[in-house]
């Protein structure tokens, strides 16, 4: 496990490629945006895909962001609309009652009442903790299934009401380096085969989940998108400061709410991402099981490059803050998808990654290469 140069990202990461001098992908994105990156001449290519939006409108919508209430589909939404000047249709994929917070709740409610359109699928609940439960007995990722509805929704949305363009957020393989995405653009037309969505809902096809219950978690076929002339944008690609910090400011301007829990409870160091569920700490925190590292490397990583705190600033709060989770969270999702707390345990050890991670003299596990 090594370490970037420049910021505090491990090249552990599924899909990443360090470069010979050592340095993460996403760093190296950075450093070309304070030099070479012709953003006139990439507003002109947004240009050419707002037009493409507006002169193939044929419901009333120009596009179709895919939308949580968070930091950044709420950026997304303003930036489009008052920005841009598109007519956007806003598609949220809900959680079942025991998942969502009443936080995500509200600030999807914020949302809307900025002046949005909004469609609001909510998936069968009973097939949706069935696939959790899959996904995290199995592979140790209970989001496995549901990370595909969140996505499938905004094309099979796109592709019934005949709306040509969907805007995406980031670009996965500038902001994090998963170079399995395909793209180092604007063009996310791929995205379905990015490390998150690979593979498809098949691997969960038990405990009485049939193809019957699998249209929210099926991604359109290529031939579908083909067919609908679609386009699908990350937008951060042509918008200088689309950062987490920015797209924060941003939103909580206009009414976002974010957690005021610390750091340790949560292992988030800002507190203001994935507002809408509290599940995604475990889920962190199986990360850090995994792959030795969580939501606060993602955080700390961009922070280093932005110049907002120093290496070694991020490297402290990475060994103090990365993969926490409050025993309130695991309780809880115990709870909600039916296993004991020795079960939960007994999966968590089962995921750690012994090539990583080893037992110090006193029997505590700890990360092997440190920084
Ligand atoms: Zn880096």
């Amino acid at each position: 496990m090594k370490y970037c140069k420049k910021c505090v990202q491990p090249d552990t990461r599924p899909g990443i490629k360090f470069d010979e001098d050592g340095v993460c992908p996403p760093c190296r994105f950075a450093e070309q945006s304070c030099n070479p990156i012709n953003w006139d001449e990439r507003k002109k290519i947004l240009d050419e895909i707002v037009e493409f939006g507006k002169k193939n409108n044929v419901s009333g919508y120009d596009c179709i962001i895919g939308v949580s209430g968070g930091k950044d589909s709420t950026r997304q939404a303003l930036y489009l609309r008052d920005e841009i000047g598109l007519k956007p249709l806003l598609i949220s994929c809900s959680y079942p009652p025991e998942q969502q917070t009443e936080r995500g709740a509200n600030n999807l409610a914020n949302l809307i009442s900025l002046g949005f359109d909004c469609i609001s699928v909510s998936p069968d609940p009973v097939t949706w903790k069935k696939m959790m439960r899959q996904g995290f007995l199995k592979f140790g990722n209970w989001c496995k299934s549901t990370e595909t509805a969140l996505y499938a929704s905004a094309p099979k949305f796109a592709i019934a009401y005949h709306i040509p363009l969907i805007f995406l957020g980031e670009n996965p393989a500038i902001a994090l380096g998963d170079l399995d995405v395909g793209s180092t653009t604007w063009e996310a037309n791929r995205m379905k085969y990015c490390h998150t969505l690979k593979g498809g809902p098949e691997a969960l096809l038990e405990d009485g989940i049939t193809e019957k219950n699998l249209f929210w978690y099926r991604y359109p076929l290529d031939e579908e998108l083909e067919w609908a002339k679609l386009r699908i944008v990350y937008l951060g690609y042509f918008i200088k400061d689309f950062t987490r910090f920015k797209n924060a400011e941003i939103a909580m301007n206009h009414g976002l709410i974010i957690r005021d829990d610390p750091p340790e409870d949560i292992g988030d160091t800002y507190g203001f991402e994935a507002l809408d569920d509290d599940f995604v700490v475990i889920n962190q925190m199986f990360k850090y099981l995994k792959f030795g590292f969580g939501k606060v490397t993602d955080q700390e990583s961009e922070a280093v490059r932005l110049g907002k705190i120093t290496r070694e600033e991020a490297m402290e709060r990475v060994k103090k803050y990365d993969g926490k989770c409050a025993t309130r969270y695991i309780k809880r999702f115990c709870e909600y998808i039916e296993i004991t707390e020795e079960e939960f345990w007994r999966v968590a050890e089962s995921f750690r990654n012994k090539d990583i991670w080893e037992k110090d003299a006193l029997g505590t596990w700890r990360l092997k290469y440190e920084f």
